[in-house]
């Protein structure tokens, strides 16, 4: 224990860092950031297609805007303008994938959602009613 604790403490500090709040934000940031890329690649593994799942696009807005608001604490222009415009196609990708999600047709025989405007059910091949 003291081995491990030794090999995470440098200087007194958890793995080297000065922690303080807004150390805190940004680690927390830079985590929730970088693990869309692990939900993107679960979700195409997954389906064996590439997808893009809204969980990426939810951790992409709320990571960013965690680096955003600690590089705006740390008045640093590089994070600053990295992350001062990300939000938009992020919020964007959100409404229209939602938009999409409420526009599906489903199919009464099968139950599957088709396709905003399509004429026949890609499950069962049952004809749509238009509502
Ligand atoms: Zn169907």
């Amino acid at each position: 224990m003291d081995c491990l604790q030794a090999w995470l403490t440098v200087n007194n500090k958890f793995l080297g860092v000065e922690w303080h709040f807004w150390k805190v934000v940004g680690w927390l940031g830079n985590v929730i950031f970088f693990s869309r890329f692990f939900v993107q690649w679960w979700a195409t593994e997954k389906r064996k297609q590439v997808v893009v799942p809204n969980s990426f696009w939810w951790l992409s807005l709320i990571g960013s805007l965690l680096l955003l608001a600690y590089g705006l604490r740390r008045r640093d222009s590089v994070f600053i303008f990295a992350y001062a415009f990300t939000w938009i196609p992020y919020i964007r990708n959100l409404i229209i994938s939602y938009r999409t999600r409420r526009s599906e047709l489903h199919c009464s025989s099968c139950s599957a959602a088709c396709a905003p405007h399509s004429l026949f059910c890609a499950q069962c091949g049952l004809k749509l009613k238009l509502a």
